[in-house]
């Protein structure tokens, strides 16, 4: 195995590293409300495949060594440099979040709106440092059907699910959250 084939099984198992405590915890909270719609359970799923199955399967057998092609070292290191820092924010965005995250849309009895933190600046931090990390494995996962499957499958699940998570705390927290929407951006702070 190469680093681009290394560094892909490394970060898949880093993110569920960070992952692992909240979704323990998660599971020890109450939810007051499911929102997701079947449509984004199949997203998910979808979104499972395409950033973790396929990147394995790429990574330890020749399965889609037909559309390879090489890439550049700088490239490589550029993407595994922004694949590093889409992790921080991942853990990052966690951390703010608390025992209000969840991996599906879905409200806690005791769910309070978090603005502070890496919220304060925008208000799908984690959709965003899946988005980098996606982008960045780009530059080293280097086949043609792989990588940017995966940045799509995501992609289409943020399109999807950011404006139904919105008007579901919108809904919980009215103009509270309205206010938060106006000092923040989705994705980019500003924007
Ligand atoms: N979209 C956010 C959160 C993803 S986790 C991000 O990208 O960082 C999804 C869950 O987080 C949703 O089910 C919702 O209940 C919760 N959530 C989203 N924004 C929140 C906020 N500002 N405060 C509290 N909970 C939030």
């Amino acid at each position: 195995m190469n680093i681009p084939q290394y560094a892909t099984l490394l970060f898949i198992l880093l993110h569920a590293t960070l992952r692992y405590p909240f979704y323990q915890s998660s599971t020890r909270m109450k939810t007051a409300r499911k929102a997701s719609s079947p449509t984004d359970i199949a997203l998910m799923y979808g979104v499972l495949i395409c950033t973790v199955i396929l990147p394995v399967l790429w990574a330890c057998t020749n399965v889609f060594a037909f559309a390879d092609y090489r890439g550049t070292e700088q490239g490589m290191w550029t993407g595994l440099s922004l694949r590093l820092l889409a992790a921080f924010f991942f853990y990052r965005s966690h951390k703010d979040l608390g025992s209000n995250w969840s991996d599906k849309l879905e409200l806690r009895t005791e769910h309070s709106l978090v603005s502070n933190g890496i919220y304060k600046y925008v208000r799908h931090p984690m959709y965003a440092s899946m988005l980098l990390a996606l982008a960045a494995q780009c530059l080293y996962l280097t086949n043609y059907i792989i990588a940017p499957l995966a940045f799509l499958s995501y992609f289409v699940l943020y399109l999807h699910r950011a404006p139904q998570e919105e008007k579901m705390m919108e809904q919980q927290f009215g103009e509270q959250y309205m206010h938060y929407k106006q000092q923040t951006g989705a994705l980019i702070p500003g924007l």
